[in-house]
């Protein structure tokens, strides 16, 4: 006798929308979402949808009522509970277009919570569009199976990151000019962390100062080559989690 296809299909498309999930809950969808998954996955009546909403885990939900620009999806059966996410926050400095948006979608494949872009003396970017960024979080979320999008905080000077660091969370400083190695460094901080990464033309050395200065910053080096500074987030971050984060099972 055949086998019974397992259901939902691994090939179903996963989406994230803003409506609370639930057993028998309805959500519709519309605009560039509906138009994804009606002409580009060619979703038909009774196919099954991955929904997210950063709150109530995965779920797995059977398209109804399709028209031609919309549809609504019914909810079914939980698929994974919301993830607990690491604690570990992204403090970069904005860089070029492109260039973050590699960052953005690295750091959220890769488990980060919080995304805080910081300004800083060197920076040639002093704008960021946190609608562009937030669709950069979000489309990464849907591709790595992340059941929560991390959460892109207001930009904030430094001088005012320092100021207002929170006691217990551990700031690693990416200092092209030397610091911890980075396997010491991690281990010897396993709690709450965040990692500090310069802009193109790095800190300033009054920058350095202030920052090597804060009781929770702990100075780490990436090696003897300067890194480009999207490198040094993805690379830093993926060792966090490796050593303290959620990579060990
Ligand atoms: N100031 C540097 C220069 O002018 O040559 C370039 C800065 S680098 C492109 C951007 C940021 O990446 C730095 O501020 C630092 O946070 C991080 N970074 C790059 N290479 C690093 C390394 N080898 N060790 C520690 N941090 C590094």
């Amino acid at each position: 006798m055949p086998a019974t296809p397992a259901w939902p299909p691994r090939s179903a498309p996963r989406l994230y929308v803003e409506a609370d999930l639930g057993a028998g809950a309805h959500v519709p969808v519309e605009g560039n979402a509906a138009h994804y998954l009606l002409s580009v996955m060619r979703i038909g009546e009774g196919d099954a949808v991955l929904l997210f909403n950063g709150r109530d885990g995965e779920w797995a939900a059977r398209a109804g009522s399709i028209r031609k620009r919309d549809l609504v999806l019914e909810c079914v059966e939980q698929t994974k509970p919301l993830e607990t996410v690491p604690d570990f926050w992204l403090c970069a400095a904005p860089i070029k277009k492109g260039r973050i948006d590699l960052v953005m979608e690295k750091a959220t494949e890769l488990g980060v919570a919080r995304i805080l872009p910081v300004l800083t003396a060197r920076c040639v970017v002093d704008k960021l569009n946190a609608d562009r960024l937030g669709a950069q979080m979000i489309e990464a979320a849907e591709q790595c199976g992340r059941t929560a999008v991390p959460e892109l905080a207001e930009m904030v000077k430094l001088e005012a990151l320092l100021r207002d660091w929170p006691q217990g969370r551990t700031l690693f400083f990416a200092d092209e000019l030397g610091g911890a190695a980075m396997r010491d460094a991690y281990t010897a901080h396993p709690g709450p962390g965040a990692l500090l990464i310069g802009p193109e033309g790095g800190f300033t050395t009054q920058e350095r100062d202030a920052i090597r200065a804060h009781p929770a910053a702990v100075p780490l080096s990436l090696g003897p080559r300067i890194l480009r500074a999207e490198t040094a987030a993805i690379a830093a971050a993926a060792c966090w989690m490796s050593l303290n984060g959620d990579w060990s099972g």
